[in-house]
């Protein structure tokens, strides 16, 4: 058998596993197989490669790996300290409303004899009393409200920079 017949085997081989071949050339094709052991070897060899490389685990690369697990732990870090910061501002929260809570009192008392002390009139001193203890909560709620917006907004150009 000549070269060129075996190079005709080899391509049609080689075609027929990526974009497959006519009938006419399968049929010639393996009846060449079946005559010629040089190709039929060289045929059951890239078989047995080909099976070998798809039953092969295609593993990512240790770099990739690394990559991604620096990055959950980053981005677990990063949940985590965003949970205590939430459970601090709660903790603020619920202690401030306490000591609203135990301070009312006393401080109705307070203001009603410094209004009898000083001949005001009930709704002044009474408004004198909220406005004294309500102010420093809103201020403050206003103040974190700032700060949060401000914060997500870090965030936001942080997430946009690093990708
Ligand atoms: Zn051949």
């Amino acid at each position: 058998m000549s070269e060129d017949i075996h190079k005709k085997a080899e391509t049609l081989l080689a075609t027929s596993r990526v974009e497959g071949i006519s009938d006419s050339e399968r049929e010639w094709l393996s009846s060449h197989l079946e005559a010629c052991a040089k190709c039929h070897a060289r045929a059951e060899a890239q078989e047995r490669m080909l099976a070998a490389l798809r039953s092969f685990p295609a593993a990512p690369a240790p770099a990739v790996v690394e990559a991604t697990r620096r990055r959950v732990r980053a981005r677990a870090l990063e949940l985590r300290e965003q949970q205590s910061r939430r459970r601090g501002l709660w903790m603020a929260c619920v202690l401030s409303w306490l000591f609203g809570a135990v301070s009312a009192p006393p401080l109705w008392f307070a203001f009603k004899w410094l209004g009898q002390r000083f001949d005001l009139p009930e709704p002044l001193w009474v408004m004198a009393l909220v406005v004294y203890w309500i102010v420093p909560a809103v201020a403050g709620a206003a103040a974190l409200a700032w700060r949060g917006s401000r914060n997500s907004q870090a965030e936001e150009v942080e997430a946009n920079t690093s990708r």
